[in-house]
């Protein structure tokens, strides 16, 4: 599903392409999209606003209007943003369209119709995302604060950064990239990590997922931006997806695991278990 750095794109097209733009006609086509009210009462509150700009927190998509309401998007496994033209009309799995300043549409569609939608008031907003930890790429997020989140859990590294109340925005693809780029094993009890390694952590978060963003996302199959392209940082990726390939930092294999019930890619060699990982591990066997 979008993570961090798809619905970071997603949003920075939205504010390119369709900022200032005035809704003036919008349909729900999947009645399963809207939460928080009837697909009447939504396309009521939608029509004719302007949509004054495009927002992200965490993996939400957030999409602001000159009536001071928001309509906050979860862009599930298969969520796509489609603005037509210059993409063509989708025909499939479509859960709502905005007919914008005349000719142009701006489509929501999601082959597993999983994604969901509610329009808010900022104070609902606030609410409603009040349990979201710190953005990833804000003040908010510095070692000091991950290390004092989380160092006392005996919790599995993964979930906790898995958990969007610790840091918003991260998902499967990006806590498995940086888990390996700080040498940690993802079934690690975060009480066990080192000074070094909380640092270590804390710059791979934060670094794949600017990676992720200069690359505009990972495209494994359903993820497009809003003029229909792929992402491509799954050029650039090093565990995720890549079981059975040689690992790039030892000569050994990458491996898919669960933990946590999720899907986890890891090299054994590299993000030892007991804690000792790579050169530490040669060193001390
Ligand atoms: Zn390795």
């Amino acid at each position: 599903m979008p993570e961090l750095p798809e619905v970071e794109t997603i949003k920075e097209d939205l504010n390119e392409l369709v900022a200032r733009a005035k809704i003036e006609r919008d349909q729900v086509l999947d009645d399963s999209l809207v939460e928080n009210a009837t697909p009447a009462e939504f396309t009521s509150k939608l029509k004719g606003c302007r949509i004054v700009g495009a927002r992200r927190r965490g993996k939400n998509l957030v999409l602001d209007l000159d009536s001071e309401d928001s309509v906050v998007v979860q862009l599930k496994i298969g969520g796509q943003f489609l603005l037509v033209p210059p993409v063509q009309t989708p025909t499939t799995s479509l859960m709502l369209v905005l007919s914008l300043d005349g000719v142009r549409r701006l489509y929501l569609r999601d082959e597993t119709g999983f994604t969901r939608a509610r329009i808010l008031s900022a104070e609902e907003f606030e609410v409603w995302t009040g349990t979201l930890g710190p953005e990833p790429f804000g003040e908010g997020f510095s070692v000091e604060y991950l290390r004092g989140k989380l160092s006392s859990r005996r919790a599995q590294i993964k979930s906790l950064v898995l958990d969007q109340s610790v840091v918003a925005g991260v998902g499967n693809i990006y806590a498995d990239e940086a888990l390996f780029e700080a040498r940690i094993h993802p079934r690690r009890k975060a009480n066990s990590l080192s000074m070094e390694e909380w640092d270590a952590l804390h710059g791979a978060i934060v670094g794949n997922l600017r990676s992720g963003v200069e690359h505009r996302g990972t495209t494994f199959s359903l993820y497009r931006d809003v003029l229909g392209r792929e992402g491509s940082h799954q050029e650039h990726l090093k565990v995720f997806m890549r079981e059975g390939e040689a690992c790039l930092g030892c000569d050994g294999e990458i491996v898919k695991e669960k933990v946590g019930g999720r899907a986890t890619f890891v090299c054994p060699a590299c993000q030892s278990e007991d804690g000792f990982g790579g050169e530490q591990a040669l060193l001390f066997g």
